[in-house]
């Protein structure tokens, strides 16, 4: 069967602007759904990719990794779903399903490499690369096919698929429990999202920020406290008393003074700055006995098991829904820290 020519929205170089641009989408095969893209989320890695701030970007480059949509054809393989269904695709859409990271459900490390859901060699379509979630549909294998709790907004949900896992994952993963003191530095995105799943899990949750004015917002949004990291005696005041600091700041910086917050034996976990980060001093981390570790997204069991928290809990996304047509300003107003705390996009508008 024939690939079939769909919309998309993408970047052919990194300095140009996102444009319209028509792409393929292969043949239904025996494992696979095919979604009607009803919303996709916009990420800060989009802008990254685009932008090639991590290189390796391959152009054109189609971004969008937070899909919800509907089934709308499934392959004689497919058991786990049916047309009409409403449906998430997250950070991936293959891995190699054999390695002993796949066997523990962390796809995302792959020992083969996980096909991400763009920018990624395409191994249906030889030649070519995955393109995301700024496009009218999408074939992909429904063992990376997300069921969506359908008593959450549409909209809103679509961000969990790569904030809300990306966040869920670590405080997971470290055992975030009811009483213990945890810092989110950062809220945009991700940050939004790791207030919201602190909070439901009983922490005594602290907003970490640069930007004084949002909080309100984090109160809102579930923090008990707000430090506004530029203030000295603020940053004193809470030294040495966090349990677990999550941090999602978007680029390299200073990472001594939010170190210094950590308790004997605490962590932190970086999950936003995939680059070089300025050096920090070895006391840091040698005095109290701290650690630094790292995060990327989640496994898909995870995402589910997430996905379902969130129908239970009733937690979404708070975002701003956009047309594609916008998507441009969005990137300046993500990347100037005016995002308030997700930009969807209403597929609608490209159809
Ligand atoms: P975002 O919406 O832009 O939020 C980032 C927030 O970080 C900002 O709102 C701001 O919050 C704070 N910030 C920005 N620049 C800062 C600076 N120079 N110093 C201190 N704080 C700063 O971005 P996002 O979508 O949440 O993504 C965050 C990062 O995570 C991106 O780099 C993205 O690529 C990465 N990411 C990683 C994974 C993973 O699996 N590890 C998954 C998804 C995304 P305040 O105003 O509150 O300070
Ligand atoms: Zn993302």
């Amino acid at each position: 069967m024939a690939s079939t020519t769909i919309k998309a929205y993408g970047a052919t170089a990194s300095t140009e602007a996102l444009k319209p641009l028509d792409i393929q989408r292969r043949a239904v095969g025996a494992d696979d759904v095919k979604i009607d893209i009803t919303y996709c989320g916009v990420c800060h890695s989009d802008i990254h990719t685009v932008r090639n701030d991590w290189k390796g970007s391959t152009y054109p480059v189609v971004p969008g990794h937070e899909i919800i949509g509907r089934v709308v054809e499934v392959g004689n393989g497919v058991n786990t779903y049916k047309v009409g269904d409403l449906v998430g695709v997250g950070c991936m859409v293959d891995s190699c399903q054999t390695c002993s990271s796949c066997e523990q459900d962390l796809e995302q490390f792959c020992e083969k490499r996980a096909t991400f859901t763009y920018n990624s060699p395409n191994k249906h379509m030889e030649g070519t690369q995955t393109y995301g979630g700024y496009s009218t549909a999408v074939v992909v294998d429904e063992k990376f096919v997300l069921s969506i709790p359908e008593n959450l907004d549409e909209a809103a949900t679509a961000p969990l698929l790569c904030a809300g896992v990306t966040t869920w994952s670590p405080l997971s993963h470290w055992k975030v429990k009811k009483g213990d003191k945890v810092g989110v530095i950062g809220l945009g995105g991700l940050g939004h999202m790791g207030v919201k799943f602190a909070n439901a899990l009983g922490a005594h949750v602290v907003m970490i920020t640069t930007s004084p004015e949002k909080g309100k917002d984090a109160k809102r949004l579930g923090a008990h406290e707000v430090l506004v990291s530029k203030d000295q005696d603020d940053m004193k005041k809470h030294q040495g008393s966090f349990d677990f600091i999550l941090n999602t700041i978007p680029v390299g910086h200073e990472m001594d003074p939010y170190l210094g917050l950590l308790k004997i034996d605490a962590t932190m976990v970086l999950v936003g700055a995939v680059e070089p980060l300025k050096p920090f001093h070895g006391g840091s981390v040698i005095m109290g006995r701290k650690r630094i570790a790292g995060s990327l997204i989640g496994g898909i069991k995870e995402t589910q098991e997430m996905l379902d928290f969130c129908g239970e809990h009733n937690i979404t996304s708070d975002i701003e829904l956009i047309d594609m047509q916008d998507i441009n300003t969005a990137y300046e107003r993500v990347t100037s820290n005016d995002v308030k705390y997700r930009f969807v996009i209403d597929m609608k508008s490209l159809k």
